[in-house]
C-alpha cells in the first residue's frame, strides 16, 4: 500500500483510543474543561454507566458561537499560549472534545456572559454539523451519547454498566476534592444521587469537601499534615493507623490541584506506614502537593492523570518524613528498633537455614511481617482508640477443646507423649507473647502464629461450611447502623443476598448507611463497622470478573479475619495441640489467608549451628 495521510476522523479515534479509555474518561475530561472555564455549578448527568448518556452542563465561561468549530478541532485550546511548561489549566492539549466527537455523538450548547444569544454544534462519529442557534442559559452544556458506537472494538471491552458508573463516580469525587467550593451534583437511572453543595474556600472548605466525599468519619481519625521542603509543599490529612482498608481505592492525591495517579506517591505512604501498619492494610490519604510547574511534567499521557517530577527522591522524602513525623507526633510510634534490629540480624541465616515446608514450602524466617500488626504502636498511649476487633469466647469453636480439659493439663504440659513428637508441628510446649506458640517435634522447634493459624482455619472451615448450606445467623439485640460512603452502601446491598448467605444481614438505613441485623454466628462478636468496611472495599476490588464462589471463598476470608483469635489470648496446652492437629488436618494451613506464614520451623540442626555446636 503506498502511504498516505490519515484521515482527520482516523487521527481523531486514534488519539481516543488513548484519551478516551471509557465513560470515566469521558467524564473527566468534561468536568475538567467546566472546571477550566471557571464554572461555580456542575450538573452531571449519566445514563447505562456513561455509554448512553452522559451531560455535563456548567456555568462557567461559555464558548462564543465563532468559536464552537474551533473547539472540536484538533488541537485547538484556548488555554496554552506559548510555554508547554507552565500549565496552570486543567486541560492544554486540544484533543478531548474532537476525541470525543470522533467515537460518540456530541453535542455542545453554549452562550457566555456577553454574548446575547446561544449557540449549539454536533459531531457524530467525526461528522461536523453546522453551528446553529439555540437557547441556552449562560455556560456550557455538553451532551455524548452512544459512546464508541462508531469503534464497537472499544466497547467490547467495557465493564458492565454497574463497574462503569462507580468508575465515574470515583472520577467525579476525585476532582470533587480538589475544588471544594464548586458545587457538583452527578444523578441518572444508573446510580444514587450524589450531592456535593459548596463547601466553601480554603482550609475549612476543604476539610468539608472531604468529608462530604469520604464520610465524616475520616476527618475524625486522621491528622492533619503541612511540610515544607525546598519548594513543594505537602499539605492534606492521612488517617491514623487502625483507621485504614483493604485497598488503595482511598488514597487521593493532588498536583497543583490535578488528581494524580502517581506509583511514586501510592510507594511514599506505603512506606511511611510500613512500620505501623500490617502489610496488606492501607492508609486512606489525601494529599496535596503544591510545586513550580516548571519542576513536575504533566504531559505525561493524554489523560493527564500520570506525572513526572524533577526531583523525585524529594518529593517521596517530603511525603515519608511528613506523614512519619505527624505520626509520631501524634504518640503512634513503631515497635521498638531493637527488636526489628535484632529480626534484621537473624533474617541473613534464614536463607541458608531454610527447609522445604510439609504444606507449601513457605518458610522464610520472616516474623517481623506481623511485629508490626500486633505491636504496631502504643495503644496505651495513643489518644486514639483501634478498632481491632474485640475477641470473643465464642468465636474459639473452631478448635476448643470444650469444658472437659482435665485439671492435669491445666496444671502444666506435663510429659511429651512420644507419638505427638513424630507430627508435623510436633507437640505444645509453650505460648510466648501471647500469640506464639512455641512446639516441639523430633528434630525441630515449631512457632506458630496463633492469629495467623486460626483465620486460616476459620476461613477453610467457613468454605466447607458453604457449600453444604447457609451459615447460621445470630440475631443482634439492637440493629447496628454502620454509616458508610453510598457507593459502599450500594455495593454491600447490591450483595445482600451472598451476605445471608454467610449470616449477615444488611440493608439500606437511609442514603449513606446500612443497619446490620444478624452477624455470623461463628464469627462470634466482632466488629461490625470494621466488617462491613472491610467488605465493601472487597466487593469493590472484585465486582465484575470474579465467578460466584470466587467471591464467596474472597468474602469468606475477609469474615475470617474478623473471626479469628486475636493475639494477646493464653491457651491452655491442650488448645494449643489442639490447634496443632486441626492444622495438619487442613490443607493450605501453612500460609493465612494473606499468604503470610501461619508458622516457621526451625531445624534442630540449624540451631545447634546458629551456637557453634556444629
Ligand atoms: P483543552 O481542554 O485541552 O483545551 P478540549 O478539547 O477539552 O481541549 O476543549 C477545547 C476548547 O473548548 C477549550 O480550550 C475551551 O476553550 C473550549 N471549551 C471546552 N469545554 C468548555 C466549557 N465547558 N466551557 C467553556 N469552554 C469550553
Ligand atoms: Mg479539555
Amino acid at each position: 500500500m503506498p502511504i498516505r495521510h490519515l484521515s482527520e476522523t482516523m487521527i481523531n479515534q486514534i488519539a481516543a483510543g488513548e484519551v478516551i479509555e471509557r465513560p470515566a474518561s469521558v467524564v473527566k475530561e468534561l468536568v475538567e474543561n467546566a472546571l477550566d472555564a471557571g464554572a461555580t455549578r456542575l450538573e452531571i448527568v449519566t445514563a447505562g454507566g456513561g455509554l448512553n448518556l452522559i451531560r455535563v452542563g456548567d456555568d462557567g465561561s461559555g464558548i462564543p458561537p465563532s468559536e464552537l468549530e474551533l473547539a472540536v478541532s484538533r488541537h485547538c485550546t484556548s488555554k496554552l499560549s506559548n510555554d508547554i511548561h507552565d500549565i496552570r489549566s486543567l486541560g492544554f492539549r486540544g484533543e478531548a472534545l474532537p476525541s470525543i466527537g470522533s467515537v460518540a455523538r456530541l453535542t455542545i450548547r453554549s452562550r457566555t456572559v456577553s454574548g446575547d444569544a446561544g449557540a449549539e454544534i454536533a459531531v457524530e462519529g467525526g461528522q461536523v454539523s453546522a453551528v446553529r442557534p439555540a437557547a441556552a442559559n449562560r455556560g456550557t452544556s455538553v451532551e455524548v451519547r452512544d459512546l464508541f458506537f462508531a469503534t464497537p472494538a472499544r466497547l467490547k471491552f467495557m465493564k458492565g454498566e454497574r463497574a462503569e458508573s462507580t468508575a465515574i463516580s470515583d472520577v467525579v469525587k476525585r476532582i470533587a476534592i480538589a475544588f471544594p467550593a464548586v458545587a457538583f451534583t452527578l444523578s441518572g437511572p444508573d446510580r444514587t444521587r450524589l450531592e456535593l453543595p459548596t463547601a466553601g474556600d480554603g482550609e475549612d472548605g476543604r476539610l468539608r469537601r472531604i468529608a462530604q466525599v469520604m464520610g465524616e468519619e475520616f476527618p475524625e481519625n486522621a491528622l492533619a499534615i503541612d511540610a515544607v521542603r525546598e519548594n513543594v509543599r505537602l499539605t492534606g490529612h492521612v488517617s491514623i493507623p487502625s483507621y485504614s482498608r483493604a485497598n488503595a481505592l482511598q488514597q487521593y492525591a493532588y498536583v497543583n490541584g490535578r488528581p494524580v495517579r502517581d506509583k511514586l506517591i501510592a510507594a511514599a505512604i506505603r512506606g511511611a506506614y510500613a512500620d505501623v501498619l500490617a502489610r496488606d492494610r492501607n492508609a486512606v490519604t489525601v494529599l496535596f502537593l503544591t510545586i513550580d510547574p516548571a519542576h513536575v511534567d504533566v504531559n505525561v499521557h493524554p489523560a493527564k492523570a500520570d506525572v513526572r517530577f524533577r526531583d523525585p527522591g524529594l518529593v517521596r522524602g517530603l511525603i515519608v518524613g511528613a506523614i512519619r513525623e505527624t505520626l509520631a507526633n501524634a504518640g503512634i510510634r513503631p515497635a521498638t528498633s531493637a527488636a526489628s534490629a535484632m529480626m534484621n540480624a537473624f533474617r541473613p541465616g534464614a536463607a541458608a537455614y531454610g527447609h522445604p515446608g510439609p504444606a507449601n514450602g513457605h518458610r522464610s524466617f520472616n516474623p517481623g511481617l506481623r511485629a508490626a500488626a500486633a505491636g504496631g504502636f502504643d495503644v496505651a498511649r495513643s489518644p486514639y482508640r483501634p478498632l481491632e476487633p474485640r475477641f470473643s469466647e465464642s468465636s474459639q469453636a473452631a478448635f476448643d477443646t470444650g469444658p472437659g480439659v482435665s485439671a492435669d493439663a491445666r496444671a502444666g504440659y506435663g510429659e511429651v507423649p512420644e507419638v505427638m513428637l513424630r507430627t508435623e508441628l510436633g507437640a505444645a510446649r509453650a505460648q510466648v507473647h501471647e500469640n506464639y506458640i512455641v512446639a516441639q517435634t523430633a528434630d525441630s522447634l515449631i512457632i506458630v502464629d496463633q492469629h495467623a493459624a486460626h483465620e486460616r482455619l476459620v476461613y477453610e472451615a467457613l468454605k466447607q461450611a458453604l457449600d453444604a448450606r447457609a451459615l447460621p445467623a445470630q440475631m443482634l439485640l439492637l440493629p447496628e447502623i454502620i454509616d458508610l460512603p453510598e457507593d459502599d452502601v450500594t455495593r454491600i446491598v447490591a450483595h445482600a443476598d451472598m451476605l445471608r448467605r454467610f449470616g449477615l444481614g444488611v440493608e439500606r438505613f437511609g442514603p449513606g448507611a446500612i443497619a446490620v441485623r444478624e452477624t455470623p454466628a461463628m464469627l462470634g462478636e466482632t466488629d461490625v463497622g470494621q466488617l462491613i468496611r472491610d467488605l465493601a472495599d472487597e466487593i469493590a476490588d472484585n465486582d465484575t470478573t470474579e465467578t460466584l464462589k470466587a467471591r464467596l471463598h474472597k468474602i469468606a476470608a475477609t469474615m475470617a479475619c474478623h473471626g479469628s483469635v486475636r493475639s494477646g489470648r493464653r491457651l491452655l496446652p491442650d488448645e494449643m495441640n489442639a490447634l496443632l492437629r486441626q492444622m495438619e488436618a487442613t490443607p493450605g494451613s501453612g500460609t493465612c489467608n494473606h499468604g503470610r506464614p501461619t508458622y516457621i520451623e526451625l531445624k534442630l540442626a540449624d540451631i545447634e549451628r546458629l551456637f557453634g555446636r556444629r
